[in-house]
């Protein structure tokens, strides 16, 4: 069900935006975005853009979830962090294309659904609690990814990177930031901005 959308989604809003790396491809060819999408949603669930999945928080649009994602670099051997689980769709996608991927959600009850979805992805590990605090009993990571917008990027993130790994945050005003890319090098971090981007806020503690 629903295989035809799904490869249309991937042909239409995301090779032909120009991310082409295979196993990139592979991944949103192979898991059933309908499935993370509320049941009421789920006839939108290709549709380029992103879906209200409850407790006023929203599932990203298809081709903004394979750009951060293509930002990782991930080879299959990384371990990596997802700050703001939501519907579970993204941790799903970096199950696909890392060794093991710890997420972390806020609301309760979001994070008790995405647990459930995520039940067969056997590399996905899910908490609920403050991920501005990272998830430090699993650091270091390769990678984190922050799917939800920062005031400014949060210094325990970038404590909880290994030496080369990689953090991909959106941070800015309400309503509008900057997608950027965080390396450390030793002890050194530097950063370089990619799209403008519009995520819901991150709470918590290094959050609004
Ligand atoms: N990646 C998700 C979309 C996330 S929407 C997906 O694939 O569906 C952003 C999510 O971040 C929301 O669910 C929100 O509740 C969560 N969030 C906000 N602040 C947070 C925090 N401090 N820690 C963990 N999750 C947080």
């Amino acid at each position: 069900m629903f295989e035809e959308e799904r490869q249309k989604m991937v042909k239409m809003q995301i090779m032909r935006r120009g991310l082409c790396e295979p196993r990139l491809l592979a991944a949103f060819e192979t898991v059933p975005r309908h499935l993370f999408v509320p049941e009421g949603e789920r006839h939108l669930a290709y549709s380029d853009g992103p879906l209200p999945i409850g407790f006023g928080q929203t599932i990203s649009q298809p081709f903004i979830v394979a750009f951060m994602t293509n930002l990782l670099k991930l080879s299959g051997e990384e371990r990596v962090l997802e700050v703001g689980t939501g519907s579970g769709y993204q941790a799903a996608i970096l199950s696909q294309l890392a060794k093991e991927v710890y997420t972390i959600e806020l609301v309760p009850e979001l994070a008790a659904r995405a647990e459930k979805v995520l039940a067969g992805y056997e590399n996905v590990h899910c908490r609920a609690g403050d991920g501005s605090l990272g998830w430090p009993e699993a650091a270091p990571f390769d990678g984190i990814i922050v799917t939800a917008a920062a005031p400014d990027t949060p210094q325990p993130l970038l404590e909880q990177l290994k030496d080369g790994g990689l953090l991909v945050i959106p941070v800015g005003v309400r309503g509008y930031q900057d997608l950027e890319v965080w390396t450390r090098n030793g002890n050194e971090f530097d950063y370089r901005r990619e799209l403008g981007v519009a995520f819901v806020p991150l709470r918590g503690k290094e959050g609004w």
